[in-house]
């Protein structure tokens, strides 16, 4: 097997990996692997903006308050003031790197504010509707400008190497020529993203597969809070149109949801904040909309604006909606919901370390305690460049002890390899039939008793899969299945340890908050 030695292992190539790689200059050598091409990650996808108060008419209070709102009693307070209150520097980092946002027509002085349900005021900085493009191309740019770092594209994680209770690196499969090669190094960072391919629909990338959620999982790190599973409201309703996101801004700038009946709704769900409540609320309403009138989708209306208005400021929605034939400015757009983003995810402390010492996790495959049971929108870019900041600190102060990990682990000569010869569909199947239990079991609304019926279906997959596939696979599908599957396993699991409805959770045996509640659902595997 192929040996190589680093400082310094990043798994993932998004806003959390690549800007966690350009903070830790000088350090030594870093390595980023990427399972894909180094631009194919959710943050590429990301539409809105990203959250930071600028406004005149804005506080750090206030930002404060809105995402504890929104993470209805479980946010982290320490950790929600520790990023609200340092975003304005890591704004300046992204502009240092060359993002240039968007400036205010009348005084370009300032940057252009979006404003997006959830948010009190107006405090999203965005690149058109195509910000999180504009940030990864930036980054990318800036990552193979420096010598220091490696990004190695088509490499698979697919374990981790723990000996000793430290980690010692990572087995990657090179997917060019189906090879299994080890990396070994002091530390290494999981930013290996969400886990919305759990779903039958996502708005996710086919990237997010919860790799690095099974991967510290499987060597002992707790897990938290899977059941917060964000689902955004209006993703692109087309046969033909994978996984797009019509974004939150568009509400924020007056669009309207109509229901097929072509009536507006919103106000019988949120009688205030209407098509600007929480993601939760507004997903919740059309999900009843839906099995009210039977429709198959619901219908995202902005044409009261200026036709050139729409077309300058979401010209990407624009010109998406148009190839699918679905002009904006003058039709409402057919929309449903889909899982976005996840709230929980692998534990860690305000500096990004697990629960092992020199394993960090940073972005969304983390558990930080920013979002509790949902996280307000846009604030999840902001929380991967806090998070790599805050990592690149801690891995800077502890390196005169953290590069004495280095070495070769012969724990990792104990994994077997298996080449997978079957015929696709026996991974194909699999995959559809997990996504759909998910979806129908452990979707928008659940109960004890879907979770219950789920749970069982998972197991009965698992043990067919796992008992097939238990060695290393050299295969992309079957090792992103065992990981969907794992997930899976732990969203119920998370689910059915919170016997109430709190946030994105919504148990129909318990639709209520209850006074006495978990902070965190807690799951480790026992090793
Ligand atoms: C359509 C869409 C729109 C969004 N809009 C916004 C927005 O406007 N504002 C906002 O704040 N947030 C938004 N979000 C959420 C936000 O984009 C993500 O939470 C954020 O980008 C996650 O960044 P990340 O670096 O943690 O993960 P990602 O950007 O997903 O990157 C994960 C990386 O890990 C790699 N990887 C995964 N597993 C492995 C493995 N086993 N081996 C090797 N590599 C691996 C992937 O290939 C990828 O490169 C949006 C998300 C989506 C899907």
């Amino acid at each position: 097997m192929k040996k190589h030695f680093t400082d310094i292992l990043i798994v993932g190539s998004g806003i959390a990996g690549l800007s966690l790689a350009l903070k830790l200059k000088g350090i030594g050598e870093v390595t980023v692997l990427t399972k894909k091409r180094i631009f194919e990650s959710a943050t590429s996808l990301a539409q809105g903006g990203i959250a930071c108060v600028m406004g005149e008419n804005d506080s750090f209070d206030l930002h404060i308050k809105d995402t504890l709102i929104a993470g209805d009693g479980l946010c982290k307070k320490e950790v929600v003031e520790l990023v609200v209150k340092t975003a304005p520097e890591r704004i300046q980092d992204l502009v240092n790197w060359g993002v240039e946002f968007d400036r205010d027509p009348k005084d370009p002085s300032k940057f252009h504010l979006g404003l997006e349900g959830g948010h009190s005021r107006r405090r999203i900085l965005h690149v058109g509707d195509y910000t999180g493009r504009a940030i990864a191309n930036t980054l990318i740019e800036r990552v193979l400008e420096e010598d220091y770092i490696k990004v190695l594209e088509h490499f698979l994680v697919v374990k981790l190497v723990k000996e000793d209770g430290l980690v010692r690196g990572a087995l990657a499969v090179n997917l060019t020529n189906l090879e299994p090669e080890v990396f070994f190094s002091s530390v290494v960072v999981l930013c290996t993203g969400g886990v919305g391919k759990v779903y039958l629909y996502t708005s996710n990338p086919d990237t997010s597969t919860g790799d690095g959620i099974a991967l510290a999982y499987d060597v002992g790190c707790r897990i938290a809070n899977m059941e917060f599973i964000q689902f955004h409201p209006t993703c692109l309703y087309h046969p033909k149109a994978k996984n797009f996101l019509i974004s939150e801004a568009l509400r924020g700038e007056g669009a309207v949801l109509l229901n097929s009946e072509g009536k507006r709704f919103m106000q019988n769900y949120d009688p205030v904040r209407k098509e600007l409540a929480p993601r939760d609320i507004v997903t919740r309403a059309i999900d009843m909309e839906l099995k009210k009138t039977g429709g198959e989708c619901v219908y995202l209306d902005i044409t009261h604006l200026p036709s050139d208005y729409i077309k300058k400021r979401f010209p990407y929605i624009y010109e998406t909606c148009l190839k699918f034939g679905i002009d904006i400015t003058s039709q409402p757009i057919p929309v449903v919901p889909a899982a976005h983003y996840l709230c929980g995810g692998i534990v860690t402390n305000i500096w990004g370390q697990t629960d092992i010492p020199n394993l960090f996790a940073v972005g969304e495959c983390a558990c930080t305690g920013l979002h509790g049971a949902n996280r307000l929108a846009s604030n999840s870019l902001l929380e991967g460049l806090v998070f790599a900041h805050q990592a690149s600190l801690k891995i800077r102060e502890n390196w005169k002890e953290l590069k004495k990990v280095k070495s070769e682990s012969k724990s990792v000569y104990k994994f077997k390899f298996k080449e997978v010869k079957e015929e696709k569909v026996f991974v194909s199947h699999n995959w559809d039939v997990v996504r759909r239990i998910m979806w129908d079991f452990a979707g928008i609304v659940r109960s004890l008793r879907m979770l219950e019926v789920g749970k069982r279906k998972i197991d009965f997959i698992k043990e067919e899969v796992f008992s097939d596939w238990k060695d290393v696979c050299l295969d992309l599908d079957v090792e992103e299945l065992k990981n969907i599957i794992q997930v899976a396993e732990l969203i119920i699991a998370c689910a059915e340890k919170r016997l109430e409805s709190r946030g994105t959770h919504y148990l129909i045996d318990y639709p209520e908050k209850r006074e006495e509640f978990l902070k965190d659902t807690f799951i480790s595997k026992n090793i």
